[in-house]
């Protein structure tokens, strides 16, 4: 990158530390966009703002679809925000654009929050597959934290892999159920039970508490069969009512206990950490599969080795093989 862009990638980074919103929606705009210069750019600016990033709590929130995801980002941003704290929802979400169903990190959905000069909302970027929007998730994760937000909220849906893509970017993974969970948890995967630090039973009002009360009790019986996921932290059972809200404020307690605890013990850092390598394989898989697919030798292979495979004429093993070694001879 010549020497005119250098200048004008440190004044953006400057303008976005300095709390700017409209280059911190400018930096996420780069980050959406899958222009080549774009990119650079984006990368470019990234590596200008490390050094200002990773002061925030992230927290991951999900939840099946109903569950009160949005009411609850509403009270409990502005419950923090009350506090004296600024917060950024983003939104780790491959679906919704296809299904037409909700769309996540929504403004329209979050209220209160949207009208606030401390919160800073963005909805999943359309167009990606789960990789590619984990991935832009996670940058703009960063940018929103060199931009002073001391909290940063990724929600997603409860019904899919991508808890797993969050929970790899996230301090603190927050689940939300409703009253009247059967064994099957609706819908609630085990595996996704298992990720989670704290889980709160939403809609703990009016004729819905009895079950709620219920539901707390099985999940609590169901987590105790569950190997923790950090040492000195066994996941907690909470309930609140997102539409009146109640029980939002423990909630936020328990959740800066969390953070306290793990940071004493030292596995707060453990966990950025290690999340900070597995990002970097994340990319290096992302960015070989990329290359492998524009390498021209490649692609003259590619279409009659997958016409081979699905006839059963040659093993998935093999085809792969041979993809490589030509890739690798290109080089
Ligand atoms: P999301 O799809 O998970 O984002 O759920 P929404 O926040 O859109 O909420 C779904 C429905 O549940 C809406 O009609 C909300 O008003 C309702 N809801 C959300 N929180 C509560 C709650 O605490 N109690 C009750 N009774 N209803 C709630």
């Amino acid at each position: 990158m010549n020497a005119a862009a250098d200048s004008d990638i440190r004044a953006h980074a400057a303008q976005l530390i300095g709390g700017d919103r409209r280059a911190l929606a400018q930096a996420i705009t780069l980050i959406e966009s899958t222009r080549p210069d774009h990119r650079r750019q984006a990368e470019a600016l990234i590596e200008e703002i490390l050094p200002n990033s990773g002061r925030s709590l992230r927290i991951g929130i999900s939840g099946p679809p109903g569950v009160g995801k949005s009411t609850f980002i509403d009270v409990f941003g502005q419950h923090v925000i009350d506090q004296g704290k600024r917060l950024a929802v983003l939104a780790v979400d491959p679906t919704s654009r296809l299904s037409g169903g909700s769309i996540l990190g929504d403004k329209t959905r979050m209220e209160v929050l949207s009208r606030s000069d401390a919160a800073f909302i963005r909805p999943s970027p359309a167009g990606l597959t789960l990789g590619g929007v984990a991935r832009r998730t996670r940058e703009a994760l960063l940018v929103c934290e060199a931009a002073g937000f001391d909290l940063i909220l990724v929600e997603t849906v409860g019904v899919g892999q991508s808890e797993t893509a969050v929970a790899e970017m996230v301090d603190l993974f927050l689940l939300l159920l409703l009253p009247g969970a059967g064994d099957d948890l609706q819908g609630i995967k085990r595996g996704i039970m298992e990720l989670a630090d704290i889980l709160v039973i939403n809609k703990d009002d009016g004729d819905l508490s009895a079950s709620a009360a219920r539901s707390a009790a099985d999940v609590a019986n169901a987590l105790g069969l569950m190997p923790p996921r950090h040492q000195g932290w066994r996941p907690e059972v909470l309930r609140c009512s997102a539409l009146q809200n109640s029980g939002i404020d423990a909630v936020w307690e328990r959740a800066l206990a969390f953070a306290a605890i793990l940071r004493q013990s030292g596995a707060f850092a453990a966990q950025r950490r290690d999340q900070a390598k597995a990002w970097l394989w994340h990319e290096l898989a992302d960015s070989l599969i990329e290359a492998l697919k524009a390498d021209p030798h490649v692609a003259t292979q590619l279409e009659a080795l997958e016409a081979k495979v699905s006839a059963g004429k040659i093993a998935p093993t093999t085809a792969a093989q041979q993809l490589l070694t030509g890739f690798l001879r290109s080089r």
